[in-house]
């Protein structure tokens, strides 16, 4: 066998190569199609190959690629941050740029210990979060994360930070202040959610009134709210930040994936004016931050991926259309004794499966039947998830739609058949 150099996720799988993608598609070596039906890691919100987006990418690079965010600001950074405070609601008005959805977490929680330091009360320093939940891999952000699979090599250099349960129900909403209540408020800097579980949930959806409880509780204990938004942000689930659905406005946002649609490494921590203040009178600066931060060339991307989905009304198109897909979900659901739950907003669905198959499984049936899912697993210690979430890329169509359910359905019948021995 020939030696390989490029580390990928599993060392002894084939990967299968692609050449090029579409809109929804992509397309490998051979030329197969596969439907983008998880826009990858839940990533490419407006779908691939947008001419917008290459050529902001061509002009910025020919004008400045990058200069170092300590020397000058830039032109589209400064744009992307303006035009982000226009989008999100109440104070959130700050934003610092960063690479990835980990360094966003985990940039949000570095923010929330700074600012109870800048006001005289350095002990908050630890951050709750829920099992169930995927915050990120790198350290910090680990240990925010309730997901035993990713953090168990590491377990004894993680910070113990998920308690409280996933949000299935209204009272999971008060285990937070039984929690606060255990650790001590005084303890407590912040609480980090994803407001749809996304890959350690399957789009589990927590139902109304949790979060407005979540705020209440925040407030009641001088706790910071942190609303990771890196996969629900940016339009996925039917608004532009899935925390809208629910009227919340949390103190600290974290967005990564669909900011730029995968097109350029790009993420963010957007911090509201409250937060801020302190630190700008004390401190005068962010105790974080990377060579590409802010860098005009991710900017400029992201400037034109959000301006494509102003102009194309992107967001009003994913709740319409995820509308529509959950509908068929929901048909395909009735066929399959395997299928135990569609749940999720927008075109951020799951399907969650009955334990008596495995949801990866099922991934490589369609991957075979040219449809790519994204599997989600997560829960807790003992108990992880069985699901698979269906996120296409924002723009897909209805007869794109209707397309990537009958690719499901086959996958699923043949998956069937398989079982049964007759495949
Ligand atoms: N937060 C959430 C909610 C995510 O879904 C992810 C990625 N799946 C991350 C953080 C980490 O982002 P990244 O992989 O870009 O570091």
């Amino acid at each position: 066998m020939e030696r390989e150099y490029l580390i990928k996720p599993f060392l002894t799988k084939q990967y299968t190569e692609i050449s090029h993608g579409k809109g929804i598609y992509l397309y490998d070596k051979s030329g197969k199609e596969y439907i983008d039906g998880s826009s990858g890691a839940v990533t490419v919100n407006i779908g691939h190959g947008v001419e917008e987006v290459v050529t902001a990418m061509k002009e910025q690079a020919e004008k400045v690629a990058f200069v170092y965010r300590s020397q000058f600001t830039n032109d589209s950074a400064e744009q992307l941050a303006e035009k982000i405070a226009s989008m999100t609601p109440g104070d959130l008005n700050w934003t610092f740029f960063v690479n990835s959805g980990s360094e966003a977490t985990e940039t949000a929680m570095k923010v929330a210990i700074q600012y109870w330091q800048e006001k005289g009360m350095g002990s908050k320093q630890k951050i709750i979060s829920r099992w169930m939940s995927y915050h990120g891999i790198t350290m910090g952000a680990l240990s925010m994360s309730g997901h035993p699979l990713r953090r168990k090599r590491f377990v004894s250099l993680l910070e113990d930070y998920p308690i409280v349960s996933p949000p299935r129900g209204i009272e999971h909403a008060e285990e937070l202040e039984v929690a606060i209540q255990q650790i001590g408020a005084e303890q407590v800097a912040a609480f980090i959610a994803e407001p749809i579980v996304g890959a350690a949930g399957g789009a589990l959806t927590p139902p109304d009134g949790y979060y407005e409880r979540i705020r209440e509780i925040c407030d009641k204990y001088n706790i910071l709210f942190i609303a990771d938004e890196v996969m629900t942000g940016i339009g996925r689930t039917g608004k532009m930040f899935a925390m809208e659905h629910w009227g919340i406005v949390p103190d600290i946002i974290a967005l990564g994936k669909g900011l730029s649609s995968g097109y350029t490494p790009i993420a963010a921590t957007v911090v509201s004016d409250r937060v801020m203040a302190p630190i700008i009178q004390g401190s005068k600066l962010i105790m974080s931050g990377h060579t590409f931060s802010a860098n005009p060339l991710s900017s400029a991307v992201a400037l034109a991926v959000l301006r494509y989905m102003e102009t194309n009304d992107v967001v009003a198109q994913a709740k319409k259309n995820g509308e529509y897909l959950l509908n068929c979900l929901e048909k395909i659901k009735e066929k399959y004794a395997f299928i135990e739950e569609i749940r999720g907003k927008g075109m951020l669905l799951g399907i969650e499966f009955s334990p008596t198959i495995l949801n990866t499984n099922i991934i490589d049936v369609a991957f075979e039947h040219g449809l790519l899912l994204y599997p989600a697993v997560g829960g807790i210690y003992g108990k992880d998830e069985n699901c698979c979430l269906v996120a296409p890329p924002l723009t897909i169509t209805r007869g794109e739609i209707d397309e990537l359910a009958r690719r499901l359905e086959r996958s699923f019948a043949s998956y069937e058949r398989r079982m049964d021995g007759a495949e």
